[in-house]
């Protein structure tokens, strides 16, 4: 059977390592970091995610500014808040919560943040500087799980890593990160021809599609570590991307949904935040 990797216990560890670093800025420069959390509409996933990473804000020490507005609120004001947080030296971290109701712009929302401030790691920036392989903020979710990996002692160098899924938020930079650590890289997506085939060429397979339980045992090389980012809303509650019960016998690691890359994506936000306020302050980890 796959050892189960435990993204609550490590993303505990995260929250705590942030919360000493939180500590060490506000000990040596008197400054408290800060999260500026913008959400329009009244999506009720997005007010749940958002109410989780302001208790993860409290949890930790870091201050969190909260920005509600209406759904019909138009983009010259969602700018004016962006423009606001930019200028406001107690927001280190600009999280806007997407979906944006459609009548706004998500890019252009996002590349009006300032990339030091940009928490969730997606500014194009941000992006570029990943390709570049420049330190920068890294995107939560693909960063989680390089985390997790890394806690769990699987180095990346040298396997064939799969990642299905080619999204902004995920899949790409998933790929990059896992390249940056010298796995040799597929990236799958929804016109891969033989899916299942080229996923069990897979030591690590990364799944970031949005279909529940796509990934079934005729996608798992015997002994591969299984990543399930995804999050499905089902009948039966919350499912990930991967057939768990059919996958978990074949598997050498697997992450379980939920428990496994969810609660990592929001540990890494306030990491992202705790450290882009050290980098303001001039603290030095
Ligand atoms: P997305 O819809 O932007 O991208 C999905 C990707 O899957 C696309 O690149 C598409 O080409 C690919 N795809 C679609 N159908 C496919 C198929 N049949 N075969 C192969 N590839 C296919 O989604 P996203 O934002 O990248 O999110 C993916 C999943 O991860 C969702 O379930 C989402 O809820 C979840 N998610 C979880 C976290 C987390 O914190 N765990 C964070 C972000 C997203």
């Amino acid at each position: 059977m796959a050892q189960i990797i435990d993204g609550l216990a490590v993303a505990a560890r995260v929250r705590q390592q942030t919360a000493e670093l939180v500590r060490k800025v506000k000990d040596e420069t008197g400054v408290v970091p800060g999260l500026a959390v913008v959400l329009v509409g009244e999506d009720p996933a997005s007010q749940s995610y958002v109410r989780m990473k302001e208790k993860d804000c409290a949890e930790v020490g870091i201050a969190s500014f909260d920005y509600r507005r209406p759904a019909d609120t138009s983009q010259e004001e969602l700018n004016a808040i962006i423009a606001e947080c930019n200028a406001n030296p107690a927001v280190h971290g600009i999280l806007v919560q997407f979906p944006l109701p459609g009548h706004l712009d998500e890019e252009a929302a996002l590349a009006l943040i300032s990339p030091e401030k940009d928490a969730d790691g997606l500014h194009p920036i941000n992006m570029g500087r990943l390709v570049r392989g420049l330190p920068a903020a890294r995107a939560c979710t693909p960063w989680g799980v390089m985390r997790l990996l890394d806690e769990y002692g699987i180095d990346p160098s040298g396997m064939n890593a799969v990642v299905i899924g080619r999204s902004s938020i995920v899949g790409k930079p998933q790929a990059l990160m896992l390249l940056e650590r010298n796995a040799t890289v597929t990236v799958c997506h929804s016109r891969t021809a033989n899916l299942p085939a080229v996923c069990r060429q897979a030591d690590i397979l990364v799944a970031a599609v949005g279909r529940p339980k796509m990934v079934g045992a005729d996608y798992i090389k015997p002994g591969a570590v299984v990543i399930d980012v995804g999050i499905n809303r089902t009948d039966e509650g919350l499912v990930g991307d991967v057939d768990f019960d059919a996958v978990e016998s074949i598997a050498s690691a697997i992450t379980p949904v939920p428990g496994g890359v969810g609660p990592m994506t929001r540990a890494m936000l306030v990491l992202n935040t705790a450290e882009a306020a050290a980098r303001a302050a001039g603290v030095t980890r």
